[in-house]
C-alpha cells in the first residue's frame, strides 16, 4: 500500500507528532460513498456534455432549467449517500484532540456530516443555493423556503425574484476569498498535510500543498493512482482513502 519515501507506520508517527495538521481532500475521498467524480457524473443522459457546458454561469444563463436539473440530480444522489470510513476517520482524529483543519474541494458536505468541525469548503456546497444576481446570502435563502422542492427549474430568489443558482464555484469563477484565505493560512501553519483523493490539477486549490511544502510542512499523498504531487511528497500511500486513513489514524497498541 505504500509508495516511495515512507510506509504507513512512518506516516502514522508523523500524524501523531504533528502539531497542526491539514487534510486536503478532493472527489476521491467521496468515491467510496458512491459519489461519482466530476467527469464520471457525466454519464447517461448527460454523456454528451462537457463539464464546461454545465458548470459555468454562461451555461446557466443560457439554459437555467437544464443546468438546474443536472445539479438537482447530483444533489439527490449526494443526499442519499453516506459518509464513508475515510470521512469518519478524519472526524474521529479531530474529536480525539488533533489540531486539524479539513480543506476540501468537494461540494458534497460529507465531511461535516461525518462530524468534522473545522471544514473549509473551497468550492461551495451543492446543498445550498444563492441568488444569481448576488442579492442575499445562502443561509438566509435556506431558512426562507425549501428551494429543493422543485428540481425542474431554478426557483426565484425570495428577495429579488432572480433565479437561484447552486452555491458552488463554477469554471471561470473566483473561489470564496475568505475561505481561500483561511485555507492558505492553514496551509502555511501546518507541519503535515495529507492530500487525499485529489488529482491536484484544479487551481488555485491545487496550489495549497505546494504552499504548505514551501513553508516547511511534510506532504503525504493518499491516492490509488499517481498524482503530480507524488514527486514532492515525503510519503505516498497508494490505496483507497477508506482503507488507508482508518489504518493511518488508528490508536496505538
Ligand atoms: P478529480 O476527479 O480530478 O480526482 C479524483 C482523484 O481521486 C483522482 O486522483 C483519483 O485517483 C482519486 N481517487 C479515486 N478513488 C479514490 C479513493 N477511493 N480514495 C482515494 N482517492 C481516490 O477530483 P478533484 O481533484 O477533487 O477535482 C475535481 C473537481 O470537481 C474539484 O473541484 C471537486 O471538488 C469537484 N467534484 C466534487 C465532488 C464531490 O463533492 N464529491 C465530486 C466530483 C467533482
Ligand atoms: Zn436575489
Amino acid at each position: 500500500m505504500s509508495g516511495p519515501g515512507a510506509d504507513v507506520a512512518e506516516v502514522r508517527a508523523w500524524v501523531r507528532a504533528a502539531r497542526r495538521l491539514v487534510v486536503f481532500t478532493g472527489a476521491g475521498v467521496s468515491a467510496e460513498s458512491g459519489i461519482p467524480t466530476f467527469r464520471d457524473a457525466l454519464t447517461g443522459l448527460w454523456a454528451r456534455f462537457d463539464p464546461e457546458q454545465l458548470a459555468t454561469e454562461a451555461a446557466f444563463r443560457a439554459n437555467p432549467a437544464m443546468v438546474w436539473r443536472w445539479y438537482a440530480e447530483r444533489r439527490a444522489a449526494i443526499a442519499r449517500a453516506q459518509p464513508n470510513a475515510a470521512h469518519r476517520a478524519i472526524a474521529a482524529l479531530e474529536r480525539g484532540g488533533a489540531r486539524l483543519a479539513v480543506v476540501t474541494q468537494n461540494i458534497d458536505g460529507l465531511h461535516a456530516r461525518a462530524g468534522s468541525r473545522e471544514v473549509l469548503e473551497l468550492h461551495g456546497n451543492i446543498m445550498r443555493a444563492r441568488c444569481l444576481e448576488g442579492c442575499g446570502d445562502p443561509e438566509r435563502i435556506d431558512a426562507k423556503f425549501d428551494w429543493r422542492a422543485d428540481p425542474r427549474e431554478p426557483p426565484p430568489c425570495p428577495r429579488c425574484g432572480s433565479p437561484l443558482r447552486p452555491d458552488v464555484v463554477w469554471f471561470g469563477e473566483l473561489l470564496p476569498q475568505d475561505v481561500l484565505a483561511r485555507a492558505q493560512r492553514a496551509a502555511l501553519r501546518c507541519d503535515l498535510m495529507l492530500v487525499v483523493g485529489t488529482s491536484a490539477l484544479v487551481h488555485p486549490a491545487a496550489g495549497l500543498p505546494m504552499l504548505a511544502r514551501e513553508a516547511g510542512a511534510r506532504i503525504v499523498v493518499v491516492n490509488p493512482d499517481r498524482t503530480p504531487l507524488d514527486a514532492v511528497a515525503a510519503g505516498v500511500l497508494r490505496g483507497a482513502a477508506g482503507a488507508v486513513l482508518p489504518e493511518l489514524f488508528e490508536k496505538p497498541g
